[in-house]
C-alpha cells in the first residue's frame, strides 16, 4: 500500500460536564485526526484514517508535541510503501514515538488489517459506576437488561472509611454473582489499600487496578507487599504506560488495562496482549476519551484481540455531541460536513 497524500485535522469538541482528570478539568476535548490518501493494490485509491488525542494529565506528550511530530512523520511517509498487518512507528521512525502519535499511526496504516479480522460480535460489557453513592444505587435498582458479570467502580477519591462503606453498600444491593472490578489509580498507600481489603468480601471483588503509590520505593514493590499481605487480585493500567515496561508473569496479576492512546501503538498494544494471553492474565482494551473515531477503532481492536473480555469503551457519553453519527465505510473520505468541523492544519 502507498501513501499518496496526508492530511492533519484538528478537532475541539465541548463535553457534557466537566471531566475531572488528576488536577485539572477539562470541558472540551481536543485532539488530532490524520488522513491517510492510500493506493492499495486490491482496492485502489481510498482515505484511512487514525486518531492521536492526548489526554491531559495522563498523556506524556502535549497536543502540540503530538502535532508536530505527526507532521513529520506524515511528510516522510509521502511516497512510501507500508504493510497494513506489519507497520511500526517505531521502526519506521528509528526513536522513540509519542504513545498518541503511535496509534494513530499505526491504526491508520493498520485499519485494512484490523477490519478484515474484525468478528463483528457484541462484546461483554463492564459498566462504570458513576456520580454519587445514590447515583449508583439507583442506577443498579433501576437496571433491567441481563447483569454484566462486573460493574467497574472508582476508589480511592475520597476518604477511605467512605470507600468502603460505598463498595460495602453497592455489593449489598446487586445480586450476588455481579463482582466489582475496582480502580485505585494509584493513590492508597498500602496500609490504606490492605485496610481497605480487610473490610470487603474479597469473593465479590474481580481485581483492584492500580491499588497501591509508590511511596514504598517503586510501585512494583508496593504491589508486592499489597499481593502479600492481602492476596487480593490486581492489575495493570499506569504500569503499562512506562515505555521501559516489560511483562513478566507475577503472583496475584489478574489483568493488563491496555488503552493504546497511553501505552502506544497497535505493535506494542498487541505484544502485551499476546504476553498476557500466554499467561493466562485478562486483557482489557480500554479508550482514553478518545473521539468517536477512535472508539470506533478501539472497539475493532477489543473485538479482535479480546472477544471474551468486557472492554472499557464507554466513554463517549461524555461528548456533548459527536464527530459522526453514522459509521464510515473502510477506504470512504469522511463526509465533508464531518471535515468541516475540525480545523485543517
Ligand atoms: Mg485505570
Amino acid at each position: 500500500m502507498e501513501i499518496i497524500g496526508a492530511r492533519l485535522y484538528q478537532y475541539n469538541l465541548p463535553l457534557a460536564w466537566p471531566l475531572p482528570l488528576k488536577g485539572t478539568k477539562l470541558n472540551a476535548r481536543q485532539g488530532l485526526v490524520l488522513e491517510l490518501k492510500v493506493n492499495d493494490d486490491g482496492f485502489g485509491v481510498g482515505y484511512l484514517y487514525g486518531e492521536a488525542a492526548p489526554l491531559p494529565d495522563f498523556s506524556s506528550e502535549s497536543l502540540d508535541e503530538a502535532r508536530q511530530q505527526l507532521g513529520a512523520l506524515m511528510s516522510s511517509l509521502l511516497g512510501q510503501q507500508v504493510d497494513p498487518e506489519s507497520f511500526n512507528s517505531q521502526e519506521w521512525c528509528g526513536q522513540p514515538v509519542y504513545p498518541s502519535v503511535a496509534f494513530a499511526l499505526e491504526s491508520a496504516i493498520s485499519l485494512p488489517a484490523i477490519l478484515a479480522d474484525d468478528p463483528e460480535t457484541e462484546l461483554p460489557v463492564a459498566p462504570l459506576l458513576t456520580g454519587s453513592t445514590a447515583d449508583m444505587l439507583q442506577c443498579i435498582d433501576d437496571w433491567s437488561s441481563c447483569w454484566p458479570a462486573a460493574f467497574k467502580l472508582k476508589v480511592a477519591r475520597g476518604e477511605l472509611k467512605s470507600d468502603i462503606y460505598r463498595t460495602r453498600q453497592l455489593l449489598d444491593a446487586l445480586p450476588e454473582t455481579v463482582c466489582l472490578k475496582l480502580d485505585a489509580n494509584r493513590r492508597w498507600s498500602v496500609e490504606q489499600a490492605v485496610k481497605f481489603v480487610d473490610h470487603i468480601d474479597p469473593a465479590r471483588i474481580a481485581y483492584i487496578e492500580e491499588p497501591v503509590n509508590n511511596a514504598s520505593g517503586s510501585f512494583i514493590a508496593s504491589q508486592q507487599a499489597f499481593y502479600k499481605a492481602t492476596k487480593m487480585p490486581f492489575a495493570w493500567d499506569e504500569t503499562l504506560q512506562n515505555p521501559e515496561f516489560e511483562f513478566a508473569p507475577q503472583s496475584g496479576l489478574a489483568a493488563l488495562v491496555i488503552k493504546p492512546t497511553l501505552v502506544g501503538g497497535i505493535r506494542r498494544c498487541e505484544s502485551l496482549v499476546n504476553a498476557g494471553r500466554d499467561a493466562g492474565v485478562h486483557c482489557v482494551v480500554s479508550s482514553s476519551f478518545e473521539s468517536v473515531l477512535g472508539v470506533n477503532t478501539l472497539s475493532a481492536l477489543a473485538r479482535v484481540w479480546t472477544p471474551r473480555e468486557a472492554a472499557g469503551l464507554d466513554t463517549l457519553n461524555a461528548f456533548k455531541h459527536h464527530l459522526f453519527d453514522d459509521s464510515v465505510a473502510l477506504w470512504q473520505r469522511l463526509p465533508d460536513h464531518v471535515l468541516q468541523q475540525m480545523e485543517l492544519l
